[in-house]
C-alpha cells in the first residue's frame, strides 16, 4: 500500500478525508429499432410521463439546497426547468416518434444530441460547459423512459470520497446531499460547469480531469482529497495524515462559521425566487427596540414614529435631546435608510405641552397640517433630523399630507432650516423628503404631491379607517381580507401614479406584516415593506418562497374579484 498521489484539476476548494467509492454508471442503451404505428401513443405517453418526472425531481432538488445553494446558484435549476418546458424541443421530440416511428428513447438521445453537437463548435467557454447540463437533462429523461431506479446512488454513505466518470450538474446534487468528503470526476465538473458550481455553493472539495484508470483500483481505499492543490492522496502517510485532519478541523470550523453568517443573512433577506429583491424594513417607536435587532438584519428603518419615542416624557422633548435619539437610531442603522415621520399627533396621539386643538376652531389638526401651524415645534424637529444627516441615509417624511400645499410648506421651512444649519457650519448631508400618504385627501391628491416628493410611504392603517371605516385599533387580517379587492386597487392607484414618476413606494402599515398580503402588496409593485421587527424574520421567509411573476398573477387575480366571497377564495388556497 504505497503512497500515491492522484493530480486533477481543482474545482473547488477544501480538505476532505475518507474512502474512495466509484460510482457506477450504467450506460444508456437506446433502442433503435423503429416501432408500429400503433405504439406511437405509448411511446409519447413515455416521453411526457418522463418528462414529468423530471421536472418533479429538478424541483425537489432546487426545493432541498434552498436554503444551502445562493439564489444565484440554486437558479442552475430554473434553467433546466425552462429547457424541460420548452414547447418546441418537446414537440421536435414526438415528431420524430409519431412522424418517423422512432422509440421514446431514441428521440430525446438524437434530439438533445443535436443541440449538443452544435455546442461542441462553438469558442465559448461557458456555452461548453451548458453540454454538460445538456447531457445532465438527456440522461435524466432517458432514465426515467428506461425506468432504472436510483441504487447506485443509495449505496453512498456518508464522508466518502466520490468518483465519478461523468459528472452533471443533478447527479452532482444528489451525491451533495449525501454528505460526502469530496467528489471527482473524469469530466464533467470543469470550473465554470453548474456541477463544479453546485460543489462549490456547498463547500465540498472537488476535482475534475481524474481518468477512472487512474482511480479504479482504489476503490474503497482511505484518501485525502486536498481540493485547495488539485489531488487526491491515497494511503497518506502518517505526518501527512495528521496534517490534513488537522488542516480539515480547522477549515470545517471556518467553514461552518462563515456558512452560519451566510445562512443567518440568508434567511433575512427578502429575495423572491426569480431574484427580485423588495426592501423590508422595521417600524420602531422607541429606542428600546433597536436593541432587539442586528443591523445586518434588515434594509432599513421604514418608518420612526417621533410622537411614540417621546410619549413617556409626555411632553415634546427639545432640539438636543431629540438630536440624541436619532442620531441613536441612524447610528445603530450603520448607513442603511432611516426614515424619520415628523410629528403625528392629535386626536388619540397628543403631548400635555401641546395643544393640537388650533384657537380658531374646534377642529383637531393631526400630522403635517399641525406641524404647519405650530411651526416652532416643526423647525426644532427639523433642525434635529437634518443634524443628524452626516451620520447615515437620513430621510424624512411627513404624516397625513393632503395637498400638494402642504407638502410646499414643508419644503420651505426644510429649506430655511438648511440654509440655518449650513450658517452654522453644521456638516449636512442630502436629505430625500416624502409624503405620508393615508387619507382620502392625500390619495386624491396623488399626481400633484408626487410631483414634489423623492418618496411615498403608504399608511394602511389610516387609509383603512379613512375608505373602509374599519377602526385601526382593531386591526385583524380576517376583516381586512374582506375588503381586500376593493382597498388593494386604491393602494395599486396609488403605486402606479407613483411608479410612473419614478418614486420609490413603502407600505407602512400593519398589512405589510401580514404573509399573504405583504405578497400581494409587493405584487402590485411595493418597493419595500416596512413592519414591526418581530415580523420582519416572517415575512423574509415568505418572500424567498415566492416569485415576483406569481405575486403578480395573485395580486391581479385578487384585484379582479368582483366579489369577496373568490377573493377569499383564492386566498384560502394560498
Ligand atoms: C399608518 O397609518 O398606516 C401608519 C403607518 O402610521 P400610524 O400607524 O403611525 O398612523
Ligand atoms: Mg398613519
Amino acid at each position: 500500500m504505497t503512497r500515491t498521489e492522484v493530480i486533477g484539476t481543482s474545482v473547488s476548494n477544501g480538505i476532505g478525508l475518507g474512502k474512495i467509492h466509484i460510482l457506477k454508471q450504467k450506460t444508456l442503451d437506446i433502442n433503435k429499432e423503429k416501432i408500429d404505428q400503433d405504439d406511437t401513443l405509448e411511446e409519447i405517453e413515455k416521453l411526457e410521463t418522463a418528462i414529468n418526472n423530471a421536472k418533479i425531481e429538478i424541483y425537489d432538488l432546487k426545493d432541498s439546497f434552498r436554503d444551502s445553494l445562493s439564489e444565484h446558484d440554486n437558479n442552475i435549476f430554473e434553467v433546466y426547468k425552462m429547457i424541460l418546458k420548452d414547447k418546441s424541443f418537446i414537440r421536435e421530440m414526438k415528431d420524430l416518434i409519431e412522424l418517423q416511428l422512432y422509440h421514446a428513447d431514441y428521440a430525446v438521445d438524437y434530439c438533445i444530441s443535436n443541440y449538443i453537437n452544435a455546442l461542441l463548435i462553438s469558442n465559448n467557454e461557458y456555452m461548453k460547459q451548458r453540454i454538460h447540463d445538456l447531457r445532465d437533462i438527456k440522461q435524466r429523461i432517458i432514465r426515467n423512459i428506461h425506468g432504472e431506479d436510483s441504487e447506485e446512488i443509495d449505496k453512498i454513505v456518508r464522508k466518502q470520497i466520490i468518483f465519478v466518470q461523468q459528472l452533471t450538474p443533478s447527479l452532482a446534487a444528489r451525491i451533495a446531499k449525501k454528505k460526502v468528503m469530496g467528489v471527482i470526476a473524469q469530466e464533467g465538473a470543469a470550473y465554470l460547469s453548474h456541477a463544479a458550481i453546485i460543489l462549490r455553493g456547498l463547500g465540498i472539495p472537488a476535482l475534475n480531469n481524474i481518468k477512472v484508470e487512474n482511480v479504479n483500483s482504489f476503490n474503497e481505499e482511505f484518501a485525502v482529497i486536498d481540493g485547495d492543490k488539485g489531488k487526491i492522496i491515497v494511503y497518506p502517510d502518517k505526518l501527512e495524515l495528521e496534517k490534513y485532519r488537522a488542516y480539515y478541523k480547522a477549515g470545517l470550523k471556518n467553514y461552518r462559521l462563515i456558512f452560519k453568517e451566510f445562512l443567518r443573512r440568508r434567511k433575512r433577506c427578502a429575495v423572491t425566487t426569480d431574484g427580485y429583491k423588495i426592501d423590508v424594513t422595521a417600524n420602531i417607536g422607541n429606542l428600546q427596540e433597536l436593541d432587539k435587532f442586528n443591523d445586518n438584519d434588515l434594509d432599513g428603518i421604514g418608518l420612526v414614529r417621533t410622537e411614540l419615542l417621546f410619549i413617556k416624557s409626555n411632553k415634546m422633548p427639545d432640539e438636543k435631546e431629540q438630536y440624541n435619539a436619532y442620531a441613536k437610531i441612524v447610528k445603530k442603522m450603520n448607513k442603511k435608510f432611516v426614515v424619520i415621520r415628523t410629528l403625528d399627533i392629535g386626536q388619540d396621539k397628543a403631548f400635555n405641552d401641546i395643544n393640537t386643538k388650533t384657537n380658531s376652531s374646534l377642529e383637531v389638526l393631526r400630522g403635517i397640517s399641525f406641524s404647519l401651524v405650530q411651526k416652532d415645534v416643526f423647525i426644532e424637529q427639523i433642525r434635529a433630523i437634518m443634524s443628524t444627516s452626516e451620520l447615515g441615509d437620513v430621510r424624512i417624511s411627513f404624516p397625513m399630507v393632503n395637498t400638494v400645499n402642504e407638502i410646499l410648506k414643508a419644503k420651505n421651512i426644510v429649506r430655511e432650516v438648511y440654509r440655518d444649519l449650513v450658517r452654522e457650519n453644521k456638516p449636512l448631508r442630502h436629505v430625500k423628503l416624502g409624503a405620508t400618504i393615508e387619507t382620502k385627501e392625500g390619495v386624491k391628491n396623488i399626481r400633484d404631491i408626487l410631483e414634489h416628493v423623492d418618496f411615498i410611504s403608504i399608511g394602511t392603517n389610516d387609509m383603512l379607517e379613512q375608505f373602509m371605516g374599519i377602526d385601526r385599533r382593531d386591526f385583524k387580517s380576517e376583516r381586512i381580507k374582506s375588503v381586500l379587492p376593493e382597498f388593494l386597487a386604491i393602494i395599486t392607484n396609488v403605486i402606479t401614479e407613483a411608479k410612473r414618476r419614478n418614486r420609490r413606494v413603502s407600505i407602512c402599515g400593519e398589512i405589510a406584516s401580514d404573509p399573504l398580503i405583504a405578497i400581494l402588496l409587493m405584487g402590485i409593485g411595493a418597493d419595500e415593506l416596512s413592519m414591526m421587527p418581530a415580523k420582519i424574520d416572517k415575512i423574509c421567509h415568505i418572500i424567498r418562497r415566492v416569485s415576483l411573476e406569481e405575486a403578480r398573477k395573485l395580486a391581479y387575480t385578487v384585484l379582479e374579484c368582483d366579489n369577496i366571497d373568490a377573493a377569499e377564495h383564492i386566498l384560502n388556497r394560498v
